[in-house]
């Protein structure tokens, strides 16, 4: 099987890890493509070299343009390469700009489109991720869920086809990398670790003001890895000197060594995606800091609080957290192995009856 997949930011570095794994040891022929929509050494080269994902096959550079302008140049410098190659099948992850432009590339080629990470959904339409799940996950031919909520909600939308529950790959991602050695930052004894990156929470001065404000407000020292986005926009709302020295910025890490921070820090506060799903399988409290989440399940079983942008509800949410001692917790495993499997298993009969190419 030719089995092409799409990544470009650093929680599809992550997924595609035990995926590449899974079809390396299937003796599948794997080509991976990157974006190029993370491309600095914190955010990309580190995550290939401490997770050894094999090294990109192509790169479509589309660099730090609009939103809009990367799907374009993107879809156009992938289409050429799909139609030459014209694998089995187009993998692509979760929620992303990367995300949309291989899904986009794919459907225009007519090749199999599957998307790991189906079916989640925040119901916060106002956010890019959410328009780009329900898009790719009805365009997409093989939609591999994490969950058997997001099995339901795609059924909700109408979508029973195709469907397979496969687990959650970010738990083989763990499994694998938390006992991998790192070097981490000098943290307290007793931190909170947060991090912060979503154009919703940093790109408006008082948003971001607030956030922070309320994480300082805690009770802890708050330990925050600072994505490349939000030290620019602190940069530019002069918050950078107010930010720190009420907070212990650090440059962003590998990911070995920040799982090892989120199992060693008492709580964490975050508005990533993958955070909150890697803080319940290390059994660390986790504090939201939006007023949807995507991964529902881990609010339902106590794991996660939504506070919002609010520093007052910040404060007190993460202050709960701290005194929470946490659940024990054992990262599930499987997932690539399933998704691999799902792939294969995905009968030509009905890739046949997919739509047309767009
Ligand atoms: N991560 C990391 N180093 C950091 C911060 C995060 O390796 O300094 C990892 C984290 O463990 C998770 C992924 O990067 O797997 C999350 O990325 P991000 O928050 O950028 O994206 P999201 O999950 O919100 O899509």
């Amino acid at each position: 099987m030719r089995v092409w997949s799409v990544v470009g930011v650093r929680p599809e570095f992550v997924m595609a890890t035990p995926v590449a794994r899974e079809l390396a040891a299937g003796g599948h022929d794997a080509t991976l493509v990157h974006t190029g929509q993370h491309h600095d050494d914190a955010l990309s080269t580190v995550f290939f070299e401490e997770l050894s994902l094999p090294v990109p096959d192509h790169s479509l550079e589309v660099g730090s343009a609009s939103r809009v302008e990367q799907v374009a140049v993107g879809v156009e410098r992938l289409v050429p390469l799909l139609d030459a190659d014209d694998p089995d099948v187009v993998l692509v992850y979760g929620d992303t700009t990367s995300t949309l432009i291989g899904a986009l590339a794919a459907r225009a080629t007519g090749t199999n489109l599957a998307h790991v990470e189906s079916g989640l959904r925040s119901g916060d339409w106002r956010m890019s991720e959410e328009r780009t799940r329900v898009l790719v996950d009805h365009v997409a031919g093989l939609r591999l869920a994490p969950t058997p909520a997001a099995v339901a909600t795609l059924e909700a939308e109408g979508v029973t086809e195709g469907v397979r529950c496969v687990g959650d790959v970010r738990g083989d991602a763990v499994a694998m990398t938390r006992t991998v050695a790192a070097a981490t930052p000098e943290t307290p004894a007793e931190f909170v670790l947060a991090t912060v990156h979503r154009a919703e929470t940093v790109d408006d001065a008082a948003t971001l003001r607030a956030v922070l404000a309320g994480l300082a407000g805690s009770s802890r020292p708050v330990v925050l890895p600072l994505h490349p986005r939000t030290a620019d926009r602190l940069r530019e709302h002069g918050l950078y000197e107010w930010a720190a020295t009420r907070l212990t910025l650090v440059e962003p890490t590998g990911y070995p060594a920040f799982l090892r921070l989120l199992d060693e820090a008492t709580a964490v506060a975050t508005d990533s995606g993958g955070v909150q799903r890697e803080a319940s399988y290390l059994g660390t409290p986790c504090v939201t800091l939006r007023e949807t989440t995507e991964w529902t399940g881990t609010v339902e079983r106590g794991h996660n609080t939504l506070a919002g942008t609010d520093s007052r509800s910040i404060r007190s949410a993460v202050d709960d957290a701290v005194a929470d001692s946490g659940h024990p917790a054992d990262p599930p495993t499987g997932a690539a192995a399933a998704i691999v499997e799902a792939v294969e298993a995905w009968r030509p009969v009905d890739r046949e009856a997919e739509t047309p190419p767009l």
